[in-house]
């Protein structure tokens, strides 16, 4: 087999992102390194650091697709089980033309330490379909998610792995599979997806649940560098999903969101961006370009803004050994999954600049999940501000955990988040014991 131990596996894939790391950087060589740092700590022995680096399950298909037109096309996606030690395994569902293997073990490699990290009872996923979703009308993706969805069945389930939205998808996506396995099934069975519609048994809250989760981190991170958050500012890398609802609940903490941008480049007013009007902007035009409370600002100068918080809420590699050294925030907050690489790290920690890693603040996601898996399995609906106290708790006791454990042992969040994580789940792994 490949070296998984190694840390410095080449690849060409997402070699843009982090081009000028010493080495050829990949999601998943950062995971893998991350994951090296962590056995180094705790002492563990070979067999058990190659089990954790390697997934134990993964399932590559093609996905053909017919267009409106008639013509098809053909797509290739995967779904990666990385760990099943605490429970069945869970994790999001990308959509994006760059989905390869590497990035999907590596994300999936993320899952499972997040979900150790904050306890739920989970092993950690992720699945990808290599395809550009704005490419594609609605019906088309209907079909493209229903066929892949049919090509996996064998493996996911409520009790086994539980999709949920990630880049490219959404709630739609979710009622599509929930549909395509409930039909096979031949009943409903709504546990088998998180991240659906609350029509179809989707949990209030879910929807906005990471956006949230990284401000209670952000806010908690801001005091803990002794800065006001009434008096910070912040930009945020990531208009979607993640980025614009923690944009507008910084801005609703009383953050001044100066930057924000989206694939397309950025906008900036250091007096502090209107957040509500911004995303009528993005709803009526599709991108932050072009928004006329701000002005316009190169997307890559985004991370170099001289601001308390910097949100990387995008996607992985983003922040490198390239430009780490002209990061002038004091606060990370990592609300994309992987955006700094193991180089970068190290250069903003040599700089006294605090990192909250991403499998601590961008947990909101999951942990929502998990509450919208229990009351799926259970009929029973909690309500929204049940969620959201039980979100925050949940958040808040993470951050005091690795807090902690970081300061006992004097390492950097990420090294702490990631044994803690590291440390649950190879004490499943040992009880459980090795089958035969
Ligand atoms: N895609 C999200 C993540 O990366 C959510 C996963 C989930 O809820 O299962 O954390």
């Amino acid at each position: 087999m490949t070296d998984v131990l190694a840390a410095t596996t080449r690849s060409t894939a997402h070699a843009d992102a982090a081009a000028s790391d010493s080495h050829i950087a990949t999601p998943l060589t950062d995971a893998r390194a991350q994951l090296a740092e962590a056995i180094g700590l705790l002492g563990y022995e070979t067999g058990l650091h190659q089990m954790l680096a390697t997934p134990r399950r993964e399932l590559t298909v093609a996905v053909p697709l017919r267009l409106d037109s008639g013509e098809s096309r053909l797509y290739v996606g995967h779904r990666v089980q990385h760990n099943f030690s605490r429970g069945p395994a869970k994790g999001g569902l990308r959509y994006a033309p760059n989905v390869n293997l590497d990035e999907v073990r590596a994300l999936a490699m993320w899952m499972t330490w997040k979900c150790a990290l904050l306890d739920v009872p989970y092993g950690g996923a992720k699945g990808g379909v290599a395809i550009d979703p704005r490419e594609h009308s609605m019906a088309e993706l209907e079909r493209v998610t229903r066929r892949y969805t049919s090509e996996i069945l064998p493996i996911i389930g409520p009790e086994r792995d539980i999709p949920a939205p990630d880049i490219g998808t959404d709630e739609q996506t979710m009622a599509w599979i929930m549909d395509t396995y409930s039909v096979n099934s031949g009943y409903t069975v709504p546990g088998i997806v998180t991240g659906k519609p609350i029509s179809l048994g989707g949990s209030q809250g879910r929807a906005s649940a990471t956006s949230r989760g990284v401000t209670h981190i952000a806010l908690a991170a801001l005091r803990h560098a002794g800065l006001d958050p009434a008096r910070s500012t912040a930009a945020v890398q990531g208009f979607g999903k993640v980025g614009a609802d923690a944009a507008r609940f910084l801005s609703d903490a009383g953050v001044r969101v100066t930057a924000v941008s989206d694939q397309y480049g950025a906008v900036v007013d250091t007096g502090g961006l209107d957040i509500e009007a911004l995303t009528d902007h993005v709803r009526d035009t599709g991108t932050v370009v072009g928004f006329a409370g701000g002005e316009e600002l190169d997307g890559a100068d985004l991370l170099t803004q001289d601001v308390d918080l910097l949100v990387p809420a995008a996607v992985e590699g983003v922040l490198h050994d390239g430009n780490a050294g002209d990061v002038l925030a004091r606060v990370i907050v990592e609300g994309a999954n992987g955006p700094t690489t193991p180089a970068a790290d190290r250069i903003l920690r040599e700089r006294g600049i605090l990192v909250v890693p991403d499998i601590l603040a961008n947990a909101g996601g999951v942990i929502v999940s998990y509450f919208e898996w229990v009351q799926a399995n259970q009929a029973y609906w909690w309500r929204a501000d049940e969620v959201e106290s039980r979100l925050e708790e949940r958040m808040l006791s993470a951050w005091q955990h690795v807090l902690g454990y970081a300061e006992a042992r004097d390492l950097s969040l990420r090294t702490a988040a990631t044994a803690l994580a590291v440390e649950r789940v190879a004490e499943a792994h040992r009880l459980r014991g090795l089958y035969p």
